[in-house]
């Protein structure tokens, strides 16, 4: 590891900070240490950075905002890589947006509705990077991401850079290609419509207050925790079993939105994941549905 270091400074491929406690790059606020966190600043940097990574060997994971992670307690191992501040664009020409990965995703939506394009008003929201956004197929109020998608440019594992169309990422939902295949979103291309400044702003205005009204937006969350099972709402499970305020050390059930779980100040990943297990035991239990997480849990435990 000491001589994987020494070759990523000299090779100057962007800031690198040794043992940062990811507790500060993530909405739970929860998670222990990666050993190294780098944010490169430009193509040619990340390229060069998952090709050492590659020539030694060494395990790697994508940082976005950090908003649908648990990051364990223990922290990540190996390289967490975070796309730094050249990645933090968008342009808008016509009704094409393209933005790069690190930009957020809810600054795009409300940047596309100034710009009176209509599609993006579900973005308004999610409190992700485009990255992580694309990663996911992020999406919210019957829209997501694979609605408006038109390219990525992608580093893959090997260093090579792709571009990605839509027929390539295997829009599911809440699932892309890059979920089996693994690969470093740059920048992506969506296709949005021209639309009414007005109607937008006032869309992207309802859906917000709607938010407000049902999720605990103050709080540190990382929205909804499990995902929807066919044809239900896993909120809807957890509520009617009760479990609405139910608490593990610093981890609590949300008593606004039951599939949401808030840190209310020093909850660890163990609290969080100990309830999510409590949960989905239940759920089981009495409905015989198995709770699949929609969050994503990383690291050692
Ligand atoms: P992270 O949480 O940092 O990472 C998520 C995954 O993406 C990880 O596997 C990571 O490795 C990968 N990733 C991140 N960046 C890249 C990259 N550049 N290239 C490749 N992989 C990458 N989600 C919804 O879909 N709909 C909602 O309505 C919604 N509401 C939310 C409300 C709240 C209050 C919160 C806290 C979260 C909500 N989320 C929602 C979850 C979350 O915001 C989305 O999943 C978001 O797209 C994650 O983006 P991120 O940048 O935070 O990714």
């Amino acid at each position: 590891m000491e001589q994987f270091i020494a070759e990523l400074e000299r090779a100057q491929v962007g800031e690198i900070l040794l043992n940062k406690p990811l507790s500060d790059y993530t909405t739970w606020k929860i998670g222990g240490p990666a050993d190294v966190l780098v944010s490169p600043e430009g193509k040619e940097e990340l390229a060069e950075l998952v090709r050492l990574i590659h020539k030694h060997n060494v395990p790697w994971t994508n940082l976005g905002r950090g908003s649908n992670m648990l990051v364990a307690d223990k922290g990540i191992r190996g390289v967490v890589i975070r796309p730094g501040k050249q990645f933090d664009y968008a342009q808008f020409d016509g009704t094409t947006v393209h933005a790069g990965a690190a930009y957020s995703f809810v600054k795009l939506s409300v940047m596309a509705g100034k710009e009176g394009l209509t599609g993006l008003e579900f973005a308004g929201g999610i409190p992700g990077s485009v990255g992580g956004a694309v990663y996911m197929n992020a999406g919210a109020h019957g829209s997501d991401v694979a609605r408006i998608f038109k390219s990525a440019d992608i580093v893959l594992e090997t260093g090579e850079l792709v571009q990605y169309k839509a027929e390539d990422m295997k829009f599911s939902y809440r699932h892309t290609v890059l979920q089996e295949q693994r690969g470093i979103v740059v920048s992506a291309t969506f296709e949005l419509q021209k639309g009414e400044r007005k109607q937008i702003a006032s869309a992207m205005a309802s859906l917000k207050a709607r938010r407000l009204d049902t999720q605990p937006l103050k709080m540190a969350t990382a929205g909804s925790v499990f995902r929807n099972p066919p044809n239900d709402y896993a909120a809807r499970l957890i509520e009617e079993s009760g479990l609405k305020g139910m608490r593990c050390g610093g981890a609590e059930v949300s008593t606004q939105h039951a599939n949401f779980i808030v840190n209310t100040g020093q909850a660890k990943a163990e609290d969080v994941l100990t309830l999510m297990a409590t949960i989905q035991r239940i759920v089981k239990e009495r409905y015989g549905i198995e709770l699949v997480p929609e969050v994503l849990v990383v690291g050692e435990r």
